[in-house]
């Protein structure tokens, strides 16, 4: 965790905020706000430090109520980050875009953790919940469409991924496999559809799908053993260790995205979408004895998080 992310817990903890957070409340615990109509993009400002007792905010109030709700959030950060500096002009139309200063960045984070407690996005991070379901559930924070579902990257298992009007970007969950220059996302999804959400109509693909895994053999064998005889077979001509260190290395990413599901069911839907759109593995995924492996490991992974909780 950042130091802008503790100090929003530390905030949302002393203050026992819950979505929809009262931010404009909050932040006149801590500073002066005044709201003026102006035309410039400058969606707000905090002055503060020097000889200033009390910081002053000013926001600008002709914008629409979501955008300013994050701007009273992201002026806060300034305020609490202590080692922000003089007069910061917000300017948040597309978060993620541009790049930003590392003080304006920081302010974004800051209003996102706040905004968007880490405690209330664990409810989306150990299942595949089908994303309409997710995109009502967020819809209580009342923030943006594109604030809430950035927010999401934060606790998303890989495999989804959205369409928000206004962003140029698609918001992908991390350790999703997309291939580059992906444009329609239908083809590598399992379900997909469009969802009014905040006043926008949010087009979402989810490459993941929790099915009940085919019952496994016990075996004696292990995983490592599993995935050697796996590559032996389809691969013989290459050389099996690198292959395998390469296999870890995507199988490690991936089961760090699933750290809080204990079900096997939904590691092995994850660790599938990482590798059922690459082109590089196509012909392992064609092989029983891979998504063998598959399977296995993510039983073994499972088990073995069940009996350390
Ligand atoms: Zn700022």
């Amino acid at each position: 965790m950042t130091t802008p992310e503790k100090l929003a817990a530390l905030l949302v903890e002393r203050h026992g905020l819950k979505p929809p957070v009262n931010i404009e409340q909050v932040l006149r615990e801590y500073s002066d706000v005044e709201q003026h109509e102006w035309t410039q993009d400058c969606d707000g400002f905090a002055i503060f430090g020097g000889n200033q007792s009390r910081p002053r905010v000013y926001i600008k109030a002709n914008v629409p109520a979501r955008r300013k709700r994050f701007t009273f959030a992201h002026e806060l950060g300034h305020i609490v980050c202590y080692w922000h500096t003089g007069k910061k002009c917000a300017s948040i139309p597309n978060p993620g875009g541009a790049a930003l200063g590392t003080e304006e960045a920081e302010a974004n984070s800051f209003a996102s953790h706040i905004l968007l407690p880490d405690s209330f996005l664990a409810q989306f991070q150990d299942q595949y919940l089908p994303a309409p379901e997710i995109l009502d559930a967020v819809a209580q924070a009342d923030v943006s469409a594109s604030a809430g579902i950035l927010a999401l990257r934060r606790v998303l298992l890989p495999g989804y991924v959205f369409l928000v009007p206004g962003l140029d970007h698609a918001v992908v969950s991390t350790g999703t496999y997309v291939p580059p220059g992906a444009e329609d996302y239908s083809q590598l999804a399992k379900f997909s559809g469009r969802h009014p959400h905040q006043g926008s109509l949010i087009r979402w693909y989810q490459l993941s799908v929790t099915e009940p895994l085919p019952a496994t053999l016990q075996t004696s064998v292990t995983t490592t053993e599993m995935l050697r005889r796996a590559l032996t077979a389809a691969r013989p001509e290459e050389n099996v260790s690198s292959l395998m260190k390469q296999i870890n290395g995507v199988v490690g990413g991936t089961l760090t995205r699933t750290r809080a599901t204990v079900s096997a069911e939904t590691i092995f839907a994850a660790l599938e979408q990482r590798f059922r759109n690459n082109p590089l593995y196509e012909d392992l995924m064609a092989t029983d004895e891979f998504r063998r492996y598959l399977r296995q490991k993510s039983v073994d992974v499972a088990q073995k998080r069940v009996s350390r909780s």
